[in-house]
């Protein structure tokens, strides 16, 4: 019998992305590891001559859509394309709910409870669209909940950053300035544009006035 392998290297020579992938293969034809390493975190092994015989067998049948499918999300890149694919409008509507109250909170419109449910709303809302491919990947959907977050972490800053006070050194009004080059405010979804460009509640009067836009 040939040397047993790892998890890692069964993955490999099933051209999977990850061990937890090759777990689920292997489980799906039916064969089991040969054993478990000793110690903490000892890896499961396997028979290599039991699984060159499986993809033989397989390569015969052409039963291999699914493997197929999985053999495509190799790279990082490609894998992380899909999970922001699977966010669903609803989650996306959630998510700018929660951009909405953070805003509010800067502006002293306080609603702690608010911005409390709208996070969980939307991270709850990731976690559910995510759940399938990220069970798929990595075998159980245990750190899904923190992916879950830090995603909604990533959405929520862009969101901000989409609702930054145009208002820079460059276009402001003489006698209007900022200590830093572009204002960190944001913008109010009350205040309308001025030359097309949103400004923060505290620029905003600077720039309507120097358009002439009464108030
Ligand atoms: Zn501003
Ligand atoms: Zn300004």
């Amino acid at each position: 019998m040939a040397e047993p392998i790892t998890t890692g290297e069964a993955a490999r020579m099933l051209g999977l992305a990850s061990p937890a992938a090759a777990r689920r293969q292997l489980s799906r034809w039916g064969i089991r590891p040969l054993h478990r390493q000793a110690g903490k975190g000892g890896e499961s092994m396997w028979d290599p001559d039991i699984l060159q015989a499986a993809i033989d067998n397989r390569a015969g049948r052409g039963a291999r859509t699914d493997l197929a499918k999985e053999t495509t999300m190799t790279t990082t890149t490609e894998l992380e394309a899909r999970y922001v694919e699977l966010i669903s409008p609803e989650t996306r509507a959630a998510v700018q709910s929660v951009v909405e109250h953070t805003i509010d909170a800067e502006y002293g419109r306080q609603d702690p409870d608010g911005l409390n449910g709208a996070h969980i709303l939307a991270a709850a809302g990731i976690s559910m669209d995510w759940h399938r491919l990220w069970v798929d990947v990595n075998g159980d959907n245990r750190h899904l909940p923190s992916a879950a977050v830090a995603q909604l972490r990533i959405m929520v800053t862009a969101g901000l950053e989409a609702r930054r006070c145009a208002c820079t050194a460059d276009i402001a009004p003489s006698g209007h300035r900022h200590v830093d080059y572009q204002c960190t405010g944001h913008t109010e979804h009350d205040v309308p544009a001025v030359y097309g460009l949103l400004f923060c509640g505290s620029c905003y009067p600077v720039y309507a006035d120097a358009a002439g836009i009464p108030q």
